[in-house]
């Protein structure tokens, strides 16, 4: 699925160091899949501040949960019904109900959480 390769270096995008963030990625930056290393990441290495990036052209934009679903049924003969594949059908919205979800999370501390969308055809990154 040449939809879903990376689209974004983070190090290079937001300027960092080696040792400056804990980068946290998977299909589509959805946070409920990254809830478990944000909690180690908060509870364990210090943590204070969390950074949402999507970007634009995203695969997660290009398929349903039933669409994905139907594929693995078809070619695993396995159903996997009880799992949320987590695309969505609008980029900014899918950026405001992931630092939502993150503030209203009584597993994370109250920190600075701010969600922003990089632009693959413009290199830019915006904050939403
Ligand atoms: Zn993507």
């Amino acid at each position: 699925m040449s939809q879903l390769l990376t689209r974004l270096d983070p190090a290079r995008v937001l300027g960092l160091e080696e040792g400056d963030a804990h980068v946290i990625r998977n299909a589509g930056g959805r946070v409920t899949d990254a809830l478990r290393s944000i909690i180690i990441s908060q509870q364990l290495l210090g943590t204070r501040e969390i950074i949402i990036v999507h970007h634009t052209d995203c695969g997660m934009l290009t398929f349903t949960d039933e669409v994905i679903r139907g594929k693995i049924r078809a070619d695993l003969h396995q159903n996997v019904d009880h799992i949320a594949f987590l695309p969505f059908g609008d980029l900014k919205q899918s950026v405001l109900d992931d630092v939502k979800s993150l503030k209203e999370s009584p597993l994370v501390l109250d920190v600075p959480i701010t969600g922003y969308l990089y632009e693959v055809e413009t290199g830019k990154i915006v904050k939403v």
